[in-house]
């Protein structure tokens, strides 16, 4: 009688879990060419959709996970991709801003356009504006720049809670060129008002803290 040959032991590529395959299908995929890579086609399509195995840090509970990137142009990220490790932190993270008492949401006299942002009345009586930029340009002091942006930490944009913005520069250098590149780096500091005396990045942290 032939005792069956133990199965092979395989680390999985996306979630890291350890799962057997049978020892004759192993062989087979590894004469083809294609060992056995994934644990499952849910983490088969995690793979593709993810392409890289870049971990961040879950806005909720804390712990990495494998982000999914965003949609990018060009090679550049245009959208932030995933922020949460699963659908379940994301919810606790929506009701625990939700309970907030400075969160205030869709209510009264503030309107949810058709991309999800509260319109709001500006205080000075002028045209209606997108709340979170109005926020943002008080918590500054000043309107927001050609290239900025405010986006929401925790993807929620009826949260305009100040913690929950973050003011962005999306302007990019006209070229790669390395001499282009500092140029346009010296160019973005003078625009925030910072000399390009710093010498240490936490010199430039705590410059850019201290702006906002
Ligand atoms: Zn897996
Ligand atoms: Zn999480």
């Amino acid at each position: 009688m032939r005792t069956r040959r133990p199965d092979v032991i395989c680390d999985c590529q996306q979630c890291g879990k350890k799962f057997p395959v049978a020892a004759p299908n192993y062989d087979a995929r590894v004469r083809a060419g294609y060992p056995p890579h994934f644990c499952s086609r849910v983490c088969m399509g995690m793979s593709w959709r993810t392409k890289s195995r870049e971990t961040r840090v879950c806005q909720h509970c804390r712990e990495p996970y494998f982000y999914q990137p965003g949609r990018t142009t060009h090679g550049v990220e245009r959208k932030r991709g995933t922020l949460y490790c699963s659908k379940e932190c994301q919810a606790s993270a929506i009701s625990a801003a939700a309970a907030d008492p400075e969160f205030v949401g869709y209510t009264r006299g503030r309107r949810r356009d058709s991309n999800g942002y509260i319109v709001r009345r500006r205080a000075d009586g002028g045209a209606d504006a997108k709340e979170h930029i109005l926020v943002m340009e008080q918590s500054l002091g000043r309107k927001l720049l050609k290239g900025e942006q405010v986006h929401h930490v925790n993807g929620q944009r009826a949260d305009n809670r100040p913690r929950n913005l973050e003011l962005w520069n999306t302007s990019q250098p006209a070229g790669q060129r390395v001499s282009d590149k500092i140029e346009f780096a010296k160019e973005i500091l003078a625009e925030y008002g910072l000399s390009f005396q710093y010498t240490t990045a936490s010199d430039v942290v705590s410059g850019v803290a201290g702006l906002i």
